[in-house]
């Protein structure tokens, strides 16, 4: 697929090439964590114009919506979690962040080669001593002249060992107000990454450990003020929580048309089919996609998403696992093997409760503006 042929056509016939050319074929291999790298998917999803859905045209992007974006990430899922959340950490938490905080020179520098594909972008908040509380982190970035130092670990990182740049959260000060956004890449001395862990799924997607031991970062990278990366890492997590909801859909989709088809395959063979159950997951698959949309819109509109992106993401992560469930029971006993398409779709789904933020903190998030408290 070449990206000048591709560039021609709406994005959604785009969408549907890379889907059919790139993600159905290596699906079974992703699954079995045997499928191309992360850098591999970027510089594909970069050839069929895809790699910038949200980045501005004169800088190499598609310059297409958040609705754009979450048809995409949909569509990928249906096929393929892993190669899903590779392609949604690297548009909106590893690239947004930039589009929304960066200034001209910083767009300039990292904006076309992230939107071209050929560089893969991840998103550095978590710490080994936790997530949820993300106020509370301890990488520290020191100021030494034009330059930060940045120390610290951080885990359980989306394309750990293949990013080229990281958006980074490290501490300039103290409390919420004294952390900094930081874009590191990973090339700079003292920048390193651990193998990726073997996870319950998305085998397909490498997660893993990066260290930053006195890594020199120049000021000009900083994304922001000084004292204002807690902000910019809930813009991203709003945003980003809209994508993780489509991936979950995505998900749910495709444990939904392994269910069908093979329900038509007992009904036409005599036997009993478990209407009730094929129904709920219709409705809260369907359901999933609504909330997912409508967040999309509200950020598409510049308005708040906090509220809605996170009963996007509550309701449709949950969802997506009950509907994973409800697969591997009515596809028994096959789906009782490692490689069936309903237990790939369960093990996958599990992850979508927890990245992003655990669907507790979700309820904590939707139950705190109910009751407003920050
Ligand atoms: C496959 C995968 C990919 C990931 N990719 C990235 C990435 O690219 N970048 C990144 O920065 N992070 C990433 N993460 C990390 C993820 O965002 C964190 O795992 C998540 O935010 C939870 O943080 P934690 O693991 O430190 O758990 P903790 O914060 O230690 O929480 C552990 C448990 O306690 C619960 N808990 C915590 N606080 C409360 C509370 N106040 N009330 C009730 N329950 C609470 C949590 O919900 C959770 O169930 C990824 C995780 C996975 C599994």
């Amino acid at each position: 697929m070449s990206t000048e042929v591709a560039l021609h056509d709406p994005l959604s016939a785009r969408i549907e090439s890379f889907v059919r050319d790139f993600v159905r074929p290596v699906s079974s291999a992703m699954a079995r964590g045997a499928g191309p790298r992360p850098k591999d998917v970027v510089g594909a999803a970069g050839e069929a114009g895809l790699a910038g859905i949200l980045t501005a045209p004169d800088l190499g992007g598609a310059g297409g919506t958040h609705r754009d974006f979450v048809s995409f990430i949909e569509a990928v899922a249906r096929e393929d979690a892993s190669t899903a959340v590779i392609l949604d950490v690297h548009l909106s938490v590893g690239t947004e962040p930039i589009i929304v905080f960066g200034d001209d020179d910083q767009k300039r520098r990292y904006l076309s080669r992230l939107a071209r594909g050929e560089w893969l972008a991840g998103f550095a908040l978590t710490e080994p001593a936790g997530g949820s509380d993300a106020a509370a982190l301890q990488t520290r970035a020191l100021r030494d002249g034009d330059e930060y130092v940045v120390s610290g670990a951080k885990t359980f990182i989306t394309g750990a060992g293949d990013a080229d740049v990281y958006i980074v959260m490290a501490r300039t000060g103290e409390g919420r107000d004294g952390i900094s956004a930081f874009i590191v890449e990973s090339r700079w001395p003292g920048v390193s990454a651990g193998q990726p862990f073997t996870k319950l799924g998305l085998h397909g997607s490498w997660t893993g450990e990066v260290v930053f031991d006195s890594v020199r970062v120049p000021a000009a990278n900083r994304l922001g003020d000084e004292g204002k990366g807690f902000r910019v890492a809930m813009a991203a997590l709003d945003s980003g929580r809209v994508g993780i909801s489509a991936q979950a859909v995505g998900i749910a989709q495709g444990a939904l048309d392994v269910t069908v088809a093979r329900a038509r395959e007992r009904r036409a063979a005599g036997r009993e089919v478990d209407e009730m159950h094929l129904a709920d997951m219709e409705a809260w698959t369907a359901a999933s996609r609504a909330l997912t949309w409508h967040a999309a819109s509200m950020v598409d509109a510049g308005q708040n998403v906090t509220r809605d992106a996170s009963v996007a993401k509550l309701y449709a992560t949950d969802a997506c696992v009950s509907v994973a469930h409800a697969a591997v029971e009515m596809c028994a006993p096959d789906s009782a093997l490692d490689d069936h398409p309903a237990a790939v779709r369960l093990r996958d789904a599990k992850a979508c409760q927890i990245y992003e933020g655990t669907n507790q903190v979700q309820r904590m998030v939707i139950a705190r503006r109910l009751l407003r408290v920050e």
